[in-house]
């Protein structure tokens, strides 16, 4: 069973003479209500590493809507039980008063790559993240942390950080675990009612569609999002937010493609936010049907 750890001081007690000892310490930072998306993190760094340590934090200071913070689902005794599963050592979740027991002054900016994206609709939203993220890794302080790319502005974010801040850490990214029908696993599935939960998979087909679109010869990014607005347009239930075709590591739109581009987007399905992404290269030679 993984040792539950609430305090930030027994959870440092409890790792450092594990430090000391020379074992590696992995680390999968979440918000819990973990599903198979988590799961796989959780078992790659269960692979890579001698000790695994999973946070489970719905973080206030990143959500930009009071609604979402108060309605994200909280499922701790299951989250457990797939921590024991996955043969985590230690769960840490903290309340929000240990991890802000006082006003916030400091907070972790990565400018420029939090500009477009979801960063341009969910003001704050990054701020949180990084902060969050790093204030996680200085009481784990692990060789190896690792983060979806379902979530690929966050992936790049985090990147950066650690790269300009000097982090000693490996940041692993584990790629998106999909539902059989294309839906990228997220917590806030669960508040899809079975009409949206159909409807949802709209966003992988869109993406999948102007990845295909790309790899068999499609330049131009204003041409591959034409293509697949009349998808969303047959949903009057579905809004789209952004649709939009970037560079893997500016995130900065491009004009003509050239080379491996992400494709991100954001969708309201009713009350729900969904986001997905797929990355495609022109270079790839396509497949002979
Ligand atoms: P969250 O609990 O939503 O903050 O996610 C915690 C970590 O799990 C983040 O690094 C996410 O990118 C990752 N994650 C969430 N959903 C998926 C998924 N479907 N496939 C792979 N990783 C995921």
């Amino acid at each position: 069973m993984p040792e539950l750890v609430a305090s930030i001081e027994k959870l440092r007690a409890s790792l450092a003479p594990l430090r000391r000892a020379e074992k590696t310490i992995g680390f999968v930072p979440t918000m819990g209500a973990l599903h198979r998306g988590h799961q796989r993190l959780l078992e790659r760094a269960r692979t890579e590493n001698d000790i695994l340590v999973a946070s489970i934090f719905v973080n206030p200071s990143q959500f930009d809507r009071q609604e979402d913070l108060e309605a994200y689902p909280r499922t701790l005794e299951e989250d457990l039980a797939l921590c024991r599963a996955a043969g985590v050592d230690f769960v840490f979740a903290p309340s929000s008063q240990e991890m802000y027991p006082q006003r916030q002054l400091a907070w972790v900016e990565v400018t420029e790559l939090d500009e477009n994206l979801c960063g341009r609709h969910r003001p704050g939203h990054f701020r949180g993240v990084a902060t969050v993220v790093l204030k996680l890794l200085q009481i784990v302080q692990p060789q190896r942390a690792y983060f979806g790319e379902k979530d690929a502005q966050q992936l790049a974010i985090i990147k950066r950080m650690v790269a300009d801040l000097n982090i000693p850490v490996e940041i692993v990214p584990v790629a998106t675990v999909r539902e059989a029908d294309g839906l990228a696993l997220s917590s806030r599935n669960k508040h899809l009612s079975e009409e949206e939960r159909r409807v949802a998979t709209v966003l992988s087909r869109a993406l999948f569609t102007a990845g295909a679109l790309i790899e068999v010869g499609e330049r131009s990014p204003q041409v591959v999002q034409a293509a697949v607005e009349p998808l969303f347009a047959k949903h009057s239930d579905v809004r789209l937010e952004y649709f939009s075709v970037v560079h893997p590591a500016t995130l900065a739109p491009v004009e003509i493609i050239t080379g491996r581009v992400l494709i991100a987007a954001a969708l309201w399905i009713g009350t729900t936010r969904l986001i997905d992404n797929v990355t495609a290269d022109p270079k790839r030679e396509p497949t002979v049907l």
